[in-house]
């Protein structure tokens, strides 16, 4: 299994190496050039196996040049007792819906299900490459990626990592979070910007052959922890699989029966991966790609235009908050039959007019995708209804999903069962979450909130966040989009 990049020629490279660059070289993002496929009785044997086997399992099918005695110490160093539940990403069901739990992490977000096994994955990759610079994790966040980065490459040897989150565009918990981590290699910076400037920043980065060659000379290398990154996206995938075998072990589906997901959706990396598992076979019939008011995709979807001309909200599902999605670049290569040079003529009009149109043919490869989005009203009507009704306690972003989900049903009458992806506790949004129940908490601020949350759902506080505002800040660097580089140098001393 080789992987090649969305933009270029036919260099084909291995997992390893795909996963230390991060990004290629000419822009492009790294695709394997198969998707694998499930033999027919395999999904059978899937559904008696632990998360463990199963994540296993997927990316031994992916990152072919690993050993499986490598791929076992990552999966097993990974997926531990970091997790407060055995199950890892536990099922459940809240009236008639399935929401997949993807937040019991040390981070308390989506994120950590990849970002717990990437630093393994690198380390590993170190290795077999033999490489002997210092690899520097340049780390664009929303909110969430951030924490989930410096969480599992804190204090990793032969890695620094530099985190860029927007100065005001993620939740008190979050930046609390990120300003009060601790590690000797961890360096955690505010811009003046949004998440696509912080993105954007990275990426020029990366990109920058002069800056690039510079730094090899001082001995570092950029790598990226972000889902850029296929050591990132792979992981991903196996949680789509686990939530199968859940439904089909509790009676809910039988095996080969499809399924469809509802992924709340920022940088499209979460629902790729659902649509690499329709890939390889596995039985999903929709994928429901849901937004916030940063509705870009929902109008992609609709008239295959992609257009990021256009205001940018901070809403109360900021992790979400992007109009640049980044990995929709590797479902256009999906969609336009594997052709570089259509993928890269589509992101030089969005770099140079900020939108591009993509063809009749195309838009055919959306057909299993349907997208919508809910608006910071909806999002939060529906945390109070569901909470009355149930006494289950939704984030905002699985609120987004949740809606988006119930809007697809109302428009095409399918009752397939569907799973809704759950990406985020609800102690990190506790003033968006709170504030949606009653109108009593508004004069609390968000850490008080974390005691009151716990009060009326009786669900512990997370250790990751317990008295998190009383940790001393000791990150608290701001720049302009425009002195990213600078501080990166200055960082790293070169
Ligand atoms: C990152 C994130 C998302 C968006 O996921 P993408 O893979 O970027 O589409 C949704 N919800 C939460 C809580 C997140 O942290």
């Amino acid at each position: 299994m080789f992987y090649r990049s969305t933009r270029g020629d036919l260099e084909k490279i291995t997992a390893s190496k795909a996963i230390l660059r991060g990004i290629a070289e000419d822009g492009g993002l790294y695709v394997p050039i198969e998707i694998p496929k499930i033999e027919s009785n395999s999904l059978k044997e899937l559904m008696n196996k632990n998360y463990r086997e199963i994540a296993f399992w997927v990316m031994k099918k992916f990152f072919t040049d690993f050993t499986d005695e490598e791929l076992l110490y990552c999966v097993e160093s990974a997926y531990d007792e970091k997790f407060d539940t055995p199950e890892i990403a536990p099922l459940r069901k809240v009236g008639e819906n399935y929401f997949l739990e993807l937040y019991h992490g040390p981070t308390l977000a989506f994120k950590d299900m990849a970002l717990s096994i990437l630093p393994y994955l690198l380390k590993t990759a170190m290795k077999k490459e033999k490489i002997d610079k210092e690899i520097v994790i340049l780390t664009a966040t929303s909110g969430d990626t951030g924490k989930a980065a410096l969480e599992g490459f804190s204090d990793v040897e032969g890695i620094k990592i530099i985190v860029f989150f927007p100065e005001d565009g993620v939740s008190e918990v979050q930046r609390r979070q990120m300003t009060t981590h601790r590690g000797n290699n961890t360096h955690v910076i505010a811009i003046k910007g949004n998440f696509d400037d912080a993105q954007n920043g990275v990426k020029l980065m990366f990109n920058d052959k002069i800056f690039n060659e510079h730094l090899e000379r001082s001995g570092y290398v950029f790598s990226s922890a972000n889902s850029i990154n296929i050591g990132r996206l792979i992981p991903q995938v196996a949680y789509y699989f686990y939530a199968y075998s859940q439904l089909n072990k509790i009676g809910a589906i039988e095996t080969g029966e499809k399924i469809n997901v509802s992924v709340p959706t920022g940088n499209f990396g979460n629902i790729l991966a659902a649509y690499y598992a329709k890939e390889m076979g596995f039985p999903i019939n929709k994928l429901i790609c849901a937004s916030n008011s940063n509705n870009v995709l929902f109008d992609f979807m609709d008239k295959g235009i992609y257009d990021k001309k256009r205001e940018f909200y901070i809403t109360n599902s900021p992790s979400m908050d992007i109009l640049i999605s980044s990995n929709l670049e590797r479902l256009l290569y999906s969609i336009c039959d594997e052709k570089t040079d259509v993928v890269k003529g589509f992101m030089e009009e969005l770099n140079s007019i900020g939108e591009y149109t993509i063809s009749e043919d195309m838009k055919k490869g959306l057909n299993s995708f349907y997208g919508n989005y809910a608006d910071e009203d909806e999002t939060i009507n529906e945390i109070k209804k569901l909470y009355e009704g149930t006494q289950y306690l939704m984030d905002t972003h699985t609120s987004v999903a949740y809606v988006t989900y119930n809007k697809y049903r109302t428009d095409n009458k399918d009752n397939t069962k569907t799973v809704i992806v759950s990406t985020a506790s609800p102690y990190k949004f506790t003033g968006a979450v709170m504030n949606a129940l009653s109108n009593e908490y508004k004069e609390y601020d968000d850490f008080e909130l974390i005691n009151k949350m716990e009060k009326i759902t009786g669900i512990d506080i997370p250790n990751a966040i317990k008295d998190i505002d009383k940790r001393e800040v000791i990150h608290n660097t701001v720049c302009s989009k425009e002195e990213m580089r600078d501080t990166v140098t200055e960082i790293l001393g070169i």
